[in-house]
């Protein structure tokens, strides 16, 4: 019997649910991804992720010719080229991991319906989480708005086991089954990606997780996960976002991991970790149940209100020339890397959002485009949780100061330094306070775009108003 499996966000061997499944059960599998048809330009998607992406494809593609088989490409809409690669194979199954995404979702509805009016089953599987939307749900059987009550629930469920390497997929598809080839960027007509990346593939990505539990920064995580400067967390974003990494097996590493560990500051790190795989689920849970967080606040109250920032002052944004040391140190790092620590991307999003009052999907659309690990459910959630609008969000009223964040979180100014040249022989407590002569703290370097507690009580009064309405 011969089966397709469709390739998503899934991209690896190893512990791949669907993927193991069709071997099981099929004598020869078709390994098939199917390329976005898009050119030049698109509001969610830029050079840096689809560059990464390139070269994951290319890595999935040598690692199934070491298990003599072949990976087949193809570009257009899901549905229709799966449609025509299961009459040219005589496929007798098609089967996919799920994914959370409302595109994604309508594409998965579209196949079942190929596969229902051809008469072949299509199976799918629960892949890139440990729990999906429909196993986390309130004592009454309602969706959690709230994490701390999610992540109890989700942490106290059994998790499954992970299902180890896969050994063959049959015979390679036939030579006849055209393939294009391994994209580049040029397949949407993309500029050649700035950022310095990661190395792509399944084997980078499985040396990144092993390299984060085994030189320890697991273990020192709930001591430094909030310090930008160095590499204090696990980078595994990307790998967790195009599958390169299961789910499973991280978090069995981690267990593993906790039992090995001899000190309580360890065990406390370890737990501190496998509650953030917790976030990334519980709002992969509040797309599900809401995907209008896609198109408006999470919260009813603050729909339509007024953002009334500047497109000038967005831009001054984006290229990281506010003036203020920690938001343009996170802005450059996020073009030159893709990348964006967790602690500067809560320090940005909340400058551009109360200090700027530029509306929160614009901050999302520019990450969206240049992060690596951009991921539409996180990405709303991270960024509504900044503007105050979403669920379980920062309370509007609690603004946080970008000055007393920098004396925080970057006391010896080394993040800042890092990304932003202008400023490599400043003193850090210059970064802590807005300069207080009105004078340029180094040659070349803005003055501060605006006055953080002017800001502030702006933001304050708008948020107000609209609440009273
Ligand atoms: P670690 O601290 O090592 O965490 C491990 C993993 O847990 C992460 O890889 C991620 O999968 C998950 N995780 C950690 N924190 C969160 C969180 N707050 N929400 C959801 N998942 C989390 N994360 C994305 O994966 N994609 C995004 O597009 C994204 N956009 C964000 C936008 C904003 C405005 C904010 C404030 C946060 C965003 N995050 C996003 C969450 C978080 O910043 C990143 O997951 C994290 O920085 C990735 O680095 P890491 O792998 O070293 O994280």
């Amino acid at each position: 019997k011969t089966v397709i499996h469709w390739f998503r966000r899934d991209l690896r061997l190893m512990d791949n649910t669907a993927l193991h499944h069709a071997a099981k059960e099929a004598a020869q599998v078709i390994p098939a991804y199917v390329l976005s048809d898009w050119k030049s330009q698109h509001g969610w998607t830029g050079s840096t992720r689809q560059q990464f992406l390139c070269g994951c494809l290319d890595s999935l593609s040598k690692n199934l010719e070491t298990l003599s088989s072949r990976l087949i490409l193809r570009c257009g809409q899901a549905d229709v080229e799966l449609e025509r690669l299961i009459h040219e194979t005589q496929a007798e199954a098609v089967y996919y991991n799920r994914d959370y995404d409302p595109y994604g979702r309508e594409m998965e509805k579209k196949l079942q319906e190929v596969c229902n009016r051809i008469g072949i089953p299509c199976h799918s599987y629960k892949d890139r989480v440990l729990h999906e939307a429909d196993e986390v749900l309130t004592g009454s059987g309602g969706p959690y708005r709230v994490y701390t009550p999610y992540s109890r629930n989700w942490l106290g469920l059994n998790k499954t086991a992970s299902l180890g390497k896969l050994t063959t997929l049959g015979q390679a598809p036939d030579p006849a089954i055209k393939s294009l080839p391994v994209p580049t960027l040029e397949h949407w007509q993309l500029p050649e990606a700035t950022a310095i990346l990661p190395a792509a593939g399944e084997r980078a990505a499985r040396e990144r997780m092993k390299t984060f539990i085994e030189n320890r920064t697991l273990h020192a995580y709930a001591q430094k996960r909030n310090i930008p400067a160095g590499v204090t967390t696990s980078r595994l974003g990307q790998d967790l976002r195009f599958g390169l990494i299961s789910i499973r097996e991280l978090h069995e590493r981690c267990m593993a991991a906790a039992a090995l560990a001899t000190t309580p500051d360890a065990r406390t790190s370890i737990e501190t970790y496998i509650k953030e795989l917790a976030w990334r689920e519980f709002y992969l849970a509040i797309l599900w149940h809401y995907p209008e967080v896609f198109d408006e606040e999470f919260a009813p109250e603050f729909r339509g209100m007024p953002w009334p920032g500047s497109d000038e002052d967005f831009q001054t944004w984006t290229q990281g020339r506010t003036g203020f040391p920690i938001v343009d140190a996170g802005m450059r790092e996020l073009l030159a890397t893709g990348f964006v620590h967790n602690r500067v991307r809560m320090i940005v999003s909340m400058f551009l959002t109360k200090d700027l009052h530029c509306h929160w999907r614009l901050g999302e659309s520019h990450f969206m485009q240049h992060l690596l690990d951009g991921e539409n459910a996180s990405n709303n959630g991270g960024w509504q949780w900044s503007a105050g609008t979403g669920a379980d969000a920062a309370p509007y009223f609690r603004i946080q100061n970008p000055w007393t964040q920098t004396k925080r979180y970057d006391p010896d100014g080394s993040y800042i330094r890092t990304w932003v040249p202008e400023l490599k022989n400043v003193s850090a407590e210059r970064f802590m306070d807005p300069p207080k002569d009105n004078r340029a703290i180094a040659p070349g370097y803005p003055l501060p775009i605006v006055d953080h507690s002017t800001e502030r009580d702006r933001t304050l009064a708008i948020f107000a108003k609209h609440r009273g309405k």
